[in-house]
């Protein structure tokens, strides 16, 4: 007998970072929960904790594939996020932006399915606009070493926009900007991820260029309050919505936070700066702050106090960069 009316949910890329955040979240809501991910970034020590409970559910497929399943609601999540990963593979990457989208779409119009998209903040490019809002086309290389996800990331707001215009689909498209917490891959090259497994194992800590480029770094259970909020809001808003946290950093301000608070004797080294790497990212989220009611609550070193003890804890595991 069901004894309450579950929402049944699907999470793509379940298993990665934001994905086992947001499946978490939603168990707590009270929903039936599928998360699917092919593990190529994520893992299953992510959702360990959440697997005894007997409405969340692991499948291990790939959205490069049809996949066929009866849920009312998609976050579609899949797609490696960071450059090192996103680069392994190029091709994959646009694969699964693109054919991951037109399959979740597909899902999403037979099963009449409102579907979330984690587009992001490179959708931006190297902005000539700071900060960006939504209505900015961006300024995005089409051929270069962080096409395929950019491009690939385009193309799949792209087809959200047709699915809604062509099948009245019920779509919803985020703009994540920079986020940071526990369950981030130790060696996935980014910044605060690198920074904080450098200064916990008395490594110097790579600044590339002259640590003069900012980010705006957003705090993990912020971001997924988001989410939810995104999808449960009226079918107009459909998006695309910058997700982010507004206050800035330069990259040498984040390493001395990090040296600072993890009590480390890293010194800070120098390298040379990635290609097309953005001097500049800051969402403004004023149309987040007015249609969800929602902006960031977690100052930078409130989430660092947070994040830390995640990664010294891989550290006494034996896990290395
Ligand atoms: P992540 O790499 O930790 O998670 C991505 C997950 O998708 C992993 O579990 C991976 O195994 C899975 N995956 C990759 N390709 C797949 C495929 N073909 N089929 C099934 N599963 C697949 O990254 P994340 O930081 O959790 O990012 C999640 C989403 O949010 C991504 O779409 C990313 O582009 C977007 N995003 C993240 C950030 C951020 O700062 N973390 C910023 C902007 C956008
Ligand atoms: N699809 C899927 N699950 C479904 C329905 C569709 O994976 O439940 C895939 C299917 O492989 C298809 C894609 O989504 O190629 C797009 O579906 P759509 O119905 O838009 O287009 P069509 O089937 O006409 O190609
Ligand atoms: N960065 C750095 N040292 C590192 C890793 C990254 O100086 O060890 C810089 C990187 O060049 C970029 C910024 O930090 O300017 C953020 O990099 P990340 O890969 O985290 O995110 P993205 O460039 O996608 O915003």
């Amino acid at each position: 007998m069901k004894i309450r009316n579950r929402k049944r949910v699907l999470v793509t890329g379940g298993a990665g970072f934001l994905g086992s955040h947001l499946c978490e979240r939603l168990l707590k809501e009270g929903d039936d929960v599928i998360c699917l991910d092919n593990f190529y970034t994520g893992t299953k020590d992510n959702i360990q904790h959440l697997m005894e409970n007997p409405f969340f559910e692991v499948m291990r497929h790939d959205v490069t594939f049809p996949l066929y399943v009866e849920v009312d609601e998609i976050y579609n999540l899949a797609c490696p996020a960071s450059p090192i990963h996103y680069q392994f593979d190029p091709v994959q990457t646009t694969k699964t932006s693109v054919h991951g989208a037109i399959n979740m779409l597909g899902l999403a119009k037979r099963t009449k399915a409102r579907i979330f998209q984690a587009s992001t903040s490179e959708v931006y490019g190297d902005p000539e606009q700071h900060p960006q809002t939504e209505s900015y086309w961006g300024h995005v290389n089409p051929i270069g070493s962080r096409s395929c996800y950019d491009e690939g990331k385009r193309c799949a707001e792209t087809l959200f926009f047709d699915y809604y215009r062509q099948h009245n689909l019920d779509i919803k498209v985020g703009r994540i900007f920079n986020t940071y917490g526990p369950n981030m891959h130790p060696n996935d090259g980014r910044v605060v991820s690198n920074f904080i497994m450098q200064a916990l194992t008395d490594q110097p800590i790579t600044i590339y260029g002259d640590g003069q480029q900012s980010r705006s770094f957003c705090y993990v259970d912020d971001l997924i309050e988001a989410f939810v909020r995104l999808m449960a809001s009226p079918a107009e808003v459909t998006g695309p919505i910058n997700l982010g946290n507004p206050n800035e950093f330069t990259i040498l301000e984040l390493a001395e936070q990090v040296i600072e608070m993890t009590h480390s004797r890293s010194k800070i080294e120098k390298r040379p700066l990635p290609d097309d790497d953005p001097k500049q990212r800051q969402p403004d989220i004023s149309l987040a702050k007015k249609t969800l009611d929602w902006e960031p609550k977690t100052l930078l070193e409130e989430g660092l106090k947070k994040t830390i003890p995640y990664f010294e804890n891989l550290v006494k595991a034996g896990i290395k960069q």
